[in-house]
């Protein structure tokens, strides 16, 4: 990783070339395209997004393997400020909803505010303008306020496998798919059996010669009740939108009702678990097959996975479920625990991505150059789930603890602009310059987030998740409760947990 103190070393220099701003948002996915979308419309015309690629759409510009579609349903996965009746189907695809993010961009004019190809190499605060000095690979910014909209799934994660690099066939991750790279006929291996993996397996399948599955932990699998919305059904979105907006609200709703279960409530954890396996018994009925594909954990600890294709793909003579364990990779196989080992033409590796130490934290110097990284070293946490103690006028998008086990992102994503919003407004108002979240507020949030998982199946189900920090064993990326209690908590604004003041004020 570069440094970012040494980025920011010629800080006169960067200060001079700057262009100023109110705000910079880091990254242009649903959280920063969100953001970007209702500050336009409250009036806000100085704000840039900072996007390291050539294009808009965070996870759903990079993940574009085969069979990517979302697991959350179309009318409760896109913003409810921007309706879009025409949903193709119920569950859609990575096309479709990446479309669906650029057509919101431009209809809403921020693509002209998006700076494409300029990566944050760092961030530093300057005490003395109350501003953040962001330097990018194309050119620095100073902004009043700086918000990471950089997400939890941004940066691919590589398994540490011994030998691994040693791989001389195609490599590569599921979230930087080769499309160059033909799989017709090969022998394939995919490590993972995660919520893209299950995607990509059953297409993989289809096209290669042999294709080999690496689990680790067998996944729980959902029936996926997908389906192609008819054009009556479209056109009454569109001419009533009221039934649009009951939709949604009944998509909410009964993602609120699944929460019981990850709260460890022992009545609806055997509800879904019976639900997922039955729906293995219904497609695998060669009893060791099915013992292989049947997890170990309660049912929630992991994310409960969705499809109707993934149990049937190893029913095709082509494909492999190997769960042996992978001691080693050489340059033309993956080797097993058990001394086994598959020679492969390509692997794909579906091993998901840095979640618990985000990257961006890596390159965000707070107060006194203290980096956030830093300042998380002992595990992530933000009050409201977007502030940090030492880090003023930061907010955090998609931060710690405010990924959910049931319902839409989209809702959170919502809920911490309408908090942002609150927070430019409340200084705006008062012609404040600096506000920063008290220690205590932040320490006492964390101790009222801690007190909320303890129960739940994901720190008590028995498995390992990207949901639990390694280092702390906390509940660091899922926000512990209801989504609608995320609004309450973190979607209004209150000053109360800040230390405010003006520029006027501090040079006095
Ligand atoms: P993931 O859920 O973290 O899954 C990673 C997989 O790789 C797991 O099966 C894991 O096994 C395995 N793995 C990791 N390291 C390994 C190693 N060293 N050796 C063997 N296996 C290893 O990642 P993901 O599937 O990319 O999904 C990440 C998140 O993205 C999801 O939780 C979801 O929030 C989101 N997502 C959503 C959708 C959707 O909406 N359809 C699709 C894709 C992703 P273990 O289980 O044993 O750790």
């Amino acid at each position: 990783m570069m440094n970012s103190q040494n980025v920011l070393a010629d800080n006169e220099q960067l200060q001079k070339e700057a262009e100023r701003v109110n705000v910079a948002i880091i990254g242009s996915g649903f959280s920063g395209t969100g953001l970007a979308i209702q500050l336009k419309r409250s009036g806000e015309e100085s704000f840039v997004v900072l996007e390291r690629e050539h294009s808009l759409g965070g996870t759903w510009r990079d993940n574009h393997y085969p069979g990517a579609a979302c697991d959350v349903q179309s009318h409760l996965y896109s913003y409810s400020f921007k309706p879009k009746p025409e949903w193709s189907r119920v569950y859609a695809r990575q096309p479709e909803i990446l479309e669906y993010l650029r057509d919101c961009a431009t209809s809403e004019g921020v693509d002209r505010h998006m700076r494409f190809d300029s990566e944050v190499l760092g961030a530093a605060w300057i005490e003395e303008s109350n501003e953040w000095l962001i330097s990018t690979a194309n050119g620095s910014y100073l902004a009043r306020v700086l918000v990471t909209a950089s997400g939890h799934l941004s940066d691919p994660k590589y398994p540490n496998i011994p030998g691994i690099d040693d791989f001389k066939g195609a490599k590569f991750h599921s979230a930087r798919w080769d499309h160059d790279t033909s799989l017709e006929g090969k022998r394939v291996g995919v490590i993972g059996t995660g919520a893209s993996a299950i995607q990509i397996i059953p297409e993989v399948a289809k096209v290669a010669g042999k294709l080999t599955v690496f689990q680790r932990s067998a996944p729980y699998v959902v029936p996926r009740m997908d389906r192609e919305y008819s054009t009556a059904e479209k056109n009454m979105f569109a001419r009533l939108p009221h039934t649009a907006e009951k939709l949604r609200r009944d998509l909410f709703w009964a993602g609120e009702a699944r929460f019981p279960q990850r709260r460890g409530i022992e009545s609806f954890i055997s509800r879904v678990e019976g639900l997922a396996l039955d729906h293995l018994a219904d497609q695998i009925k060669d009893p060791d097959l099915r013992a292989k594909l049947t997890p170990d954990y309660a049912i929630g600890c992991k994310r409960v996975l969705i499809s109707n294709e993934y149990y049937p793909t190893y029913l095709r003579e082509n494909v492999e479920l190997e769960t042996q364990g992978i001691e080693r990779i050489t340059e033309n196989a993956v080797v097993m625990k058990d001394g086994s080992k598959h020679d492969l033409d390509a692997l794909i590796v579906s091993t998901g991505f840095e979640t618990s130490d985000l990257p961006i934290s890596h390159r965000i110097h707070g107060t006194d150059g203290l980096l956030l990284a830093d300042h998380w070293a002992r595990g992530e946490q933000a009050y409201a789930c977007s502030t940090v103690n030492g880090f003023p006028n930061l907010f955090i998008m998609n931060g710690p603890n405010s990924g959910l086990g049931a319902g839409s992102i989209i809702f959170v994503i919502e809920s911490q602009i309408d908090y942002i919003l609150g927070a430019l407004d409340y200084l705006h108002q008062n012609g404040y310059t600096r506000m920063e979240v008290t220690q205590d507020a932040e320490m006492d949030f964390a101790a009222m987030i801690d007190r909320n998982a303890q129960g739940t199946v994901w720190l008590e189900g028995g498995c390992k998740s990207w949901y639990v920090d390694e280092r702390n064993g906390r509940l660091s990326t899922i926000w512990p409760d209801f989504m609608s209690r995320f609004r309450d908590s973190n979607g209004v604004f209150r000053p109360e947990a800040y230390e405010v003041r003006s520029l006027a004020e501090q040079k006095v």
